[in-house]
């Protein structure tokens, strides 16, 4: 028996080289060694979305990136959070056993209410709850995180305890599975890739598109002139390049230290590394948004799996709690 990972992520759309370099390669590598639930939380979305018209646009070019970059619905699980309603019902009853003074300290919280205080629902609030609903209706036992949401990982560890103490052993308590994405910086060169920011690249760009976003890129600001020596350490093309490749990477540092080559030119080499490196992926994504009907179709199967594993647990959860 393979252990069960679930992980899920808000539909953000099109994903960008951060997403691709980080989770979706992670999502791909974990399928060999691990039973994975990949879920779209759309309903996690709902917190912090205002205008909820694009949001069926956003799953469908997400899944499809997923899917182009080797996410398999044969081995995998993938579906809509929303598409298995027996997460909302376990949250609720989730939310029986959460003091409520655990949900108002949680950071994010805090930076949330800063983020939108003209918008502080109590999605907002009860946001751990539902995602530990997320995670132990699958009973999974491990869940792939960064360091930086280990506090949240701790608190759905904490719930799981409480719930299993008052009763009985139920869920696993799921552990972190630790894993180091690395920070992809975006074209501004001083924050995280993300679309929020607009400075990311996103990976289903046409090769000229690509190009012309990465001409955009901020490189080492104290580089003005062609001729004047450069520091590649201090600039995001190069950091870029290293995950495409990593010896004309090297290489290309050393001529821009000596002012051999011009930002232009190596924003040029990047673009076509990138390229190269993507087209297997865009030539697979184009073959999927060829089949309308297909994205619909893994969605609905992806359903089907996890909605026999949630009615049994939420069956159990209910008997245990008196519901009969
Ligand atoms: S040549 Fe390349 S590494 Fe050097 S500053 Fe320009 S873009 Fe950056």
């Amino acid at each position: 028996m393979k252990r069960r990972v679930f992980s899920g992520a808000r539909p953000t759309g099109r994903q960008h080289l951060g997403n691709y370099l980080g989770a979706m390669q992670n999502y791909v590598n974990l399928q060999d060694e691990y039973d994975c639930i990949y879920c779209i939380v759309d309903i996690h979305a709902l917190t912090s979305l205002e205008d909820s018209s694009g949001l069926q646009r956003n799953i469908h070019e997400m899944a499809l990136d997923w899917l182009a970059a080797g996410l398999d619905p044969e081995k995998s699980i993938l579906f809509v959070q929303s598409h298995v309603p027996e997460v909302m019902q376990l949250h609720t009853l989730l939310s029986m056993v959460t003091p409520v003074g655990w949900l108002l300290r949680v950071p994010t919280f805090k930076e949330k209410v800063k983020l939108q205080p003209h918008n502080v629902n109590y999605g907002l609030v009860g946001y751990p709850v539902l995602m530990t609903a997320d995670i132990v209706l699958y009973k999974a036992e491990a869940v792939p995180v960064g360091e930086d949401q280990l506090p949240h990982l701790e608190l759905a560890r904490e719930i799981t305890r409480r719930f299993n103490s008052l009763f009985g052993y139920t869920f696993p308590e799921p552990a972190a599975k630790l894993t180091s994405f690395p920070l992809v910086l975006g074209l501004d060169g001083a924050t995280k890739m993300s679309k929020q920011a607009s400075n990311d690249i996103e990976i289903s760009l046409s090769p000229q598109e690509t190009l012309e976003r990465v001409m955009t890129a901020v490189t080492d600001p104290a580089r003005r002139y062609r001729n004047d020596p450069g520091h590649p350490e201090v600039c995001n093309i190069h950091f870029l390049h290293g995950y495409f490749n990593q010896s004309r990477q090297q290489a290309i540092a050393d001529q821009c230290r000596r002012a051999e080559i011009g930002c232009v030119d190596h924003k040029e080499i990047l673009a076509q590394e990138i390229n190269t490196a993507l087209e297997p992926f865009r030539a697979r994504r184009a073959a999927l948004a060829d089949k309308p009907q297909y994205v619909a179709e893994v969605f609905a199967d992806g359903a089907r799996r996890a909605q026999l594993i949630a009615r049994e647990t939420l069956g159990e959860v209910k008997e245990k709690m008196g519901l009969g």
